[in-house]
C-alpha cells in the first residue's frame, strides 16, 4: 500500500470505484473517463509502479492478472475480443503510477493506435 496512491486507496476502499472483479491477487474496475463501450483497469493489490517495476518477487502478480483478463474482459461487456494497454512511464503516456491495464473493448476498435500510421 502507498499511501500516496490514488489505485492503492480505490483498492482499500477510500475511494470510490465501480468494482467489475476481485480476487486476493487483482482489482478490477470501470475506467472514470470510458474510451469505448468496455473500458475497464485491471490493477494488481499490490503496489507496483509501472511495467518498468515487475520483478521476479511480485511477477505473480501480473501473471494471474492476466489468467483473467478473459473473465474480466467479458463481466466488463466485451463479447467479441478486446484489447489490452499498459502506457509505461512518461513517453507512453502513464498518468497514474500504479501499475494498470486497459481493457477495450465492446465495439470494434480501430485498427492502429500507433502514431505515423
Ligand atoms: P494512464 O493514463 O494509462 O495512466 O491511465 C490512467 C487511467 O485512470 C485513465 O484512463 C483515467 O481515466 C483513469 N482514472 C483516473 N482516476 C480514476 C478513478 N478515480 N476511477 C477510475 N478511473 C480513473
Ligand atoms: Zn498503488
Amino acid at each position: 500500500m502507498d499511501y500516496d496512491c490514488l489505485f492503492c486507496k480505490i483498492i482499500k476502499g477510500d475511494i470510490p470505484s465501480s468494482k467489475v472483479y476481485e480476487d486476493d491477487y487483482v482489482y478490477a474496475f470501470k475506467d472514470i473517463n470510458p474510451e469505448a463501450p468496455c473500458h475497464v483497469l485491471v490493477i494488481p493489490k499490490k503496489h507496483i509502479a509501472s511495467m518498468d517495476d515487475i520483478t521476479p518477487e511480485n511477477s505473480e502478480y501480473v501473471s494471474h492478472i492476466f489468467e483473467m483478463i478473459p473473465i474480466i474482459a467479458r463481466k466488463g461487456g466485451a463479447e467479441n475480443g478486446y484489447r489490452v494497454i499498459s502506457n509505461c512511464g512518461k513517453d507512453g503516456g502513464q498518468s497514474v503510477f500504479h501499475l494498470h491495464f486497459h481493457v477495450i473493448g465492446g465495439t470494434e476498435l480501430p485498427l492502429h493506435v500507433f502514431p505515423n500510421k
